[in-house]
């Protein structure tokens, strides 16, 4: 089966971790900091925090914010979960704003009407890749004093009016399981532009352990010596991953060519092809493209996921309205919410795209599924 994505991995790659392996230090040692640094090469300088996943970049981002018990997220329902359960986990309500038709983007202007005197953040996603609409949504968080979150997990690589994502937002987190756009297997990180937020993040990440001298509160209790003044987890990434994540960074922009080029194509190759809408992208972005989501037509989605499928293509729906999970639906969210998302889902159809994909993989996808709508 054609997956819908997949990792690159190549000798450097595995010789960047089997080096790790041989070396003092699977976890806490100098590659995790060596990642951040090679990291934020990519977020403009903005200072990054590696973490052991996407959704612990969120649940970092959250918390580092302050968001708590009775505070209100508001963000886009054309997420993978993640993005409010982590809010969830912190004891916020979270509240779906609906999305830009084309982009399907967290429309600024519904999150706007989104915000109550509870609202802590606001949450964008860059569905597919897509820079979501930062200067529109900067303004509305600044004015309203809230926090501006972008769940980059699509989208690191991509720029918006030419600055690039990692710059964009308070806090951005990234996800690099093995689809995304680069890949630690499982890894994430936040990149955080306050310097009291980055502190409060990097110590989340480690239990919220305290070991700064001059912060203690019991300085005098002896050299071994740490506190926790507020809870964190466990969300270390290792640095036999964080290896394969600075070795995957050299390789981001042959990535991001290689996808452009295989978008490219599909949008040439599919430009005829009727009963299918293709991805919008705006003059201003530069997208990394994380997926390439076509809109499926005449009530067909479910017949050509099936009939692709069959053929050996794995195709992939992203995503179902986060608030249709029945976690969400037991709390009372219901169906109609967001009639935007709910439309577009009801069309939306991930082809396969990355890197290693081929020219000729490419070429029968096009013509199955040409086939399939002819
Ligand atoms: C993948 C993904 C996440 C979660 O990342 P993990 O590394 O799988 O935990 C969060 N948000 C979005 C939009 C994602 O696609």
């Amino acid at each position: 089966m054609l997956p819908y994505g997949r990792q690159s991995i190549d000798e450097s790659d595995i010789e960047a971790v089997t080096r790790v392996l041989r070396s003092d230090w699977l976890t806490t040692g100098p590659e995790v900091a060596g990642f951040e640094d090679d990291l934020a090469a990519w977020t403009g300088g903005t200072p990054c925090v590696a973490v052991s996943n996407g959704t612990a970049a969120l649940h970092t981002a959250y918390a580092a914010l302050g968001v708590g018990r009775g505070d209100q997220v508001v963000t886009s329902p054309v997420t993978f979960v993640a993005t409010a359960s982590a809010a969830v986990a912190l004891g916020a309500t979270v509240t779906f704003a609906d999305v830009d038709p084309q982009t399907a983007n967290l429309d600024p202007e519904a999150a706007a009407s989104a915000l109550t005197g509870r609202t802590k953040v606001i949450a964008a996603v860059d569905y597919a890749g897509h820079p979501a609409e930062y200067d529109d949504l900067t303004k509305i968080a600044e004015s309203a004093g809230v926090s501006l979150v972008a769940d980059a997990a699509h989208s690191i690589g991509s720029r918006y009016r030419d600055r690039p994502v990692g710059s964009l937002a308070d806090v951005t987190t990234f996800s690099f399981f093995p689809t995304k756009n680069l890949t630690t297997g499982e890894g994430g990180a936040v990149a955080v532009r306050d310097a009291g937020v980055l502190t409060a993040a990097r110590r989340f990440r480690t239990h919220g352990l305290v070991r700064e001298p001059a912060l203690l509160r019991d300085p005098h209790e002896g050299g071994w010596h740490q506190e926790v003044h507020a809870f964190g987890l466990n969300y270390r990434l290792p640095d036999v991953l964080a290896a394969l994540g600075r070795s995957q960074l050299r390789r981001l922009a042959a990535f991001k060519a290689r996808r452009a080029h295989l978008v490219a194509r599909y949008d040439e190759l599919l430009a005829g092809v009727a009963g299918l809408g293709l991805p919008a992208r705006r003059d201003h972005a530069d997208p990394m493209w994380h997926l390439y989501p076509v809109r499926v037509r005449d009530g067909r989605r479910r017949e050509v996921y099936e009939r692709l499928r069959a053929a050996g293509i794995g195709v992939q729906v992203n995503f179902i309205p986060a608030y249709w999970h029945p976690a969400f639906a037991d709390l009372g969210y219901r169906r109609g919410m967001c009639p935007v998302a709910e439309a577009f889902y009801a069309e939306e159809l991930s082809l396969p795209l990355y890197p290693d994909l081929t020219d000729a993989e490419q070429d029968w996808v096009v013509e199955t599924l040409a086939g399939i709508l002819r």
